[in-house]
């Protein structure tokens, strides 16, 4: 009956400890700053993205100016060659035919490039808004950080007080107890459960009569329904 009514009182203070601690990690501070950072993260991984989609404009670019160089070397020649009178009639008619189709792909690398230096700006200007967007989240990052900090220091400091006050508190309980309470807190916060008339109070389910009165004799007995152990009531 001892050790029961002790372990009572300890679980009062366990349970306000452990209050608090869940309330640290709900903190709307802190869930705030992690939707943050979520953002911030987004914000660099689309910046990355768009950076490889630029570097890859970048090669293209440097292909078809390499392209466009070749097409006008070959141009060059077959003028050359058209304008040395040289060949047959047949062989200039193939030739102009062929500047014909130079002539088309040079145009289509030109347009090529100019659509890709259109896409690269329209680009650039994304990356300005992602780093835009990123500096704005950062500095309300960094506002709610200090906050945060603050108030981490404090709860924090509180939670120790909170576990120091509940760890006095395990004074004169048997071993045996405190590992049975913490081996029931597993599945049933809090592991303790005062008689509410003949139900438990954890689980509100009834109890025998032969049982209830074990329970109002000392007896150990835990809920047959959620675990707890039983005390009487008050
Ligand atoms: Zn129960």
């Amino acid at each position: 009956m001892e050790q029961l009514e002790l372990l009572w009182n300890y679980q009062q203070a366990d349970s306000a400890a452990d209050k608090l601690e869940k309330e640290i990690k709900r903190s709307p501070t802190r869930q705030k700053l992690i939707k943050y950072r979520d953002s911030l993260l987004e914000q660099q991984t689309a910046f990355k993205r768009v950076d490889g989609e630029v570097a890859a404009m970048g090669d293209r670019l440097d292909a078809l100016k390499d392209a466009v160089a070749l097409t006008e070397e070959q141009l060059k020649n077959l003028i050359m060659k058209i304008e040395s009178s040289e060949d047959s009639l047949e062989q200039v008619s193939a030739y102009i035919s062929e500047v014909k189709r130079l002539q088309g792909n040079l145009s289509a690398y030109e347009q090529e490039t100019r659509r890709i230096r259109k896409d690269a700006a329209d680009r650039e200007r994304i990356q300005h808004e992602i780093k835009v967007r990123y500096a704005k989240y950062k500095a309300e990052f960094d506002k709610l950080k200090q906050a945060y900090d603050v108030e981490y220091k404090e709860k924090s400091a509180q939670l120790e007080e909170l576990k120091k006050a509940a760890e006095e508190k395990t004074a004169g309980i048997s071993k045996e107890m405190l590992d049975r309470y913490r081996a029931i807190k597993l599945h049933s916060v809090p592991p303790l459960a005062r008689l509410n008339g003949n139900q438990c109070g954890g689980c509100n389910m009834s109890l025998p009569s032969a049982v209830t009165r074990a329970i109002k004799a000392g007896e150990l007995i835990e809920c047959e329904t959620c675990g707890r152990l039983l005390l009487p009531g008050v």
